[in-house]
């Protein structure tokens, strides 16, 4: 709970138009893309980092929780409000401040929505490459906080590989500048990496110096089906091997192809259960090449069919269906639980023998799709969250699910983050120093426990007050 006293200072500090306090205004910013619901006591939308200093200094004084909250598209709970507090929204924080040619550097507010700052780096010639499904909702800052991947990262790589240097405000209220607007710098330890997918635990991000790289001259979008899903992740290892990298090798498995078939205007062939879909580009004549050498081990790994997209606008409009894949597998079963595992590239055909036996086993609807090009599979357990019989399957197959990633080198999470809901199988993962560890770094950080409390740690170790903090959120 937040008194009304310290209600009444956040109100002055950030102006009493920009805090809430109403219990159905502060419905939005209860929830996140896991549609669990938990309500906050306010929500404060400060301007600057000055004014979110302030803020953290009352929190820090009156003991409640400020959970930094960016679009609310997180796939994790990371914004999630578990135990109550101050949403604290950075929406108010959205301006692109420079993009500078010369240095190939952006630098930006952390509510910059991720499409718009591509756009903005596109209109002079650069290339923001990182680009999660989300693009046109969630923001920089939330990329940040959760080190966000995308569809170009085979080839790109992911969000830390672009951000520089950062401005944040530590949980004591201190502004601090990590990092640096070169291209290089090894000063100290690197806080900026450290801060890069904390899952807004550690600070608050206000100011991000991002790499920016020229934009590629020419792309291609090429469609591939295949019998089945094995067949298709064989491909993928087979495309790579031949000396391609793509700019992006995503995969879909049946269940998704029948959920986006109208979205992207496909006509499936006969016999069709997975398709890659895939991005070269580069400079005209490379990417010509590139085509040419994907299209050839396509067809000689049994590609049902071939084909590359007619222009940009069906490209356009087969990348827009797929970033809407996940949303539309609501049409199998009316909840999912999504999981973001990563194998090694070349052990993904074990991977996708493993979800068709948990399938089959647990009788649930397994639809997998994603960045296959990095060994990353979005894993969507489909159920009825009505039906305690189905309700009570999905745990089992998460934790077989980790086990076998696990035993195949892999991790539980490529870019969505622990949040709570993977943080009761974190220690599948990380051994129990390297945890500890981890609880003494947010220690040093956050002394009083106040900046997005229950997130990351497993519900027994650390932090026992979030045992069964993902059960206790609402399903929306
Ligand atoms: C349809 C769909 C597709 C998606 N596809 C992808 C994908 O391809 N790749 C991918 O990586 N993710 C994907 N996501 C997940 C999500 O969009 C990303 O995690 C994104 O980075 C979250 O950004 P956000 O602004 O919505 O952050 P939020 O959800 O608001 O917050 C996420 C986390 O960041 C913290 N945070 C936010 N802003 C700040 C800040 N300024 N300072 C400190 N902490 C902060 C929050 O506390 C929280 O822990 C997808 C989500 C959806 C709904």
């Amino acid at each position: 709970m937040i008194s009304q006293s310290a209600l009444r200072e956040l109100a002055r500090i950030v102006g009493p138009d920009h805090l809430v306090t109403d219990r159905t205004a502060l419905g939005e910013y209860g929830t996140d893309g896991t549609k669990l619901a938990f309500p906050p006591d306010a929500a404060a939308f400060p301007r600057d980092a000055e004014q979110i200093s302030r803020i953290l200094r009352v929190a820090n004084r009156e003991g409640f929780p400020v959970i930094p909250r960016g679009a609310g598209s997180g796939m994790s709970g990371g914004a999630l409000p578990v135990r109550g507090g101050l949403v604290l929204g950075l929406r108010r924080l959205d301006r692109i401040l420079e993009i500078d040619r010369e240095n190939l550097v952006a630098k930006v507010e952390p509510g910059v929505i991720t499409a718009d700052l591509q756009e903005a780096a596109e209109q002079v010639g650069l290339f923001y490459p990182p680009d999660p499904a989300s693009i046109h909702i969630s923001t920089i800052g939330g990329n940040v906080a959760e080190c966000a991947g995308g569809l170009r990262a085979v080839k790109y790589g992911v969000t830390k590989d672009y951000v520089l240097g950062l401005t944040v405000v530590l949980p004591t209220g201190k502004i601090l500048k990590t990092g640096v607007e070169t291209m290089k710098g090894v000063a100290g330890y690197d806080l900026t990496r450290l801060i890069v997918g904390s899952e807004g635990t550690l600070a608050v991000i206000t100011r991000i110096t991002l790499r920016l790289i020229p934009r590629p001259d020419a792309k291609e979008t090429m469609l591939a089906f295949f019998r089945d899903v094995e067949e298709a992740v064989e491909t993928v290892s087979s495309i790579i091997g031949a000396g391609v990298t793509p700019t992006a090798l995503e995969f879909l498995d049946g269940l998704c192809l029948r959920c986006v078939k109208k979205e992207m205007g496909l006509r499936l062939p006969a016999g069709a259960g997975a398709m890659l879909l895939i991005e070269v580009d580069g400079t005209r004549r490379a990417v010509t090449d590139e085509a040419e050498k994907i299209r050839h081990v396509c067809l000689h790994r049994g590609a049902l069919n071939f084909r590359e997209a007619s222009d940009p606008r069906e490209a356009e409009t087969l990348w827009e269906a797929r970033r809407n894949v996940s949303p539309s597998l609501y049409r199998l079963r009316p909840h999912k639980t999504s999981e973001d595992v990563v194998v090694p590239r070349s052990l993904l055909p074990a991977l996708a023998r493993h979800l068709d036996g948990l399938a089959r086993r647990f009788g649930l609807p397994i639809a997998a799709f994603g960045h296959a090009g990095d060994g990353n599979l979005h894993v969507n357990i489909m159920y009825d969250g009505d039906d305690p019989v189905e309700r009570d399957k999905v745990d089992a197959v998460v934790r077989e699910l980790f086990m076998e990633v696990i035993r195949l080198g892999g991790t539980i999470s490529g870019e969505h983050g622990i949040g709570i809901t993977k943080a009761p199988y974190l220690e599948m993962e990380i051994p129990e120093e390297g945890i500890r560890l981890m609880g003494r770094i947010k220690k040093a950080f956050d002394p009083n426990g106040i900046l997005n409390p229950g997130k990351i740690f497993p519900p027994a170790g650390a932090d026992p007050d979030q045992q069964g903090v993902q059960k206790r959120g609402e399903r929306r």
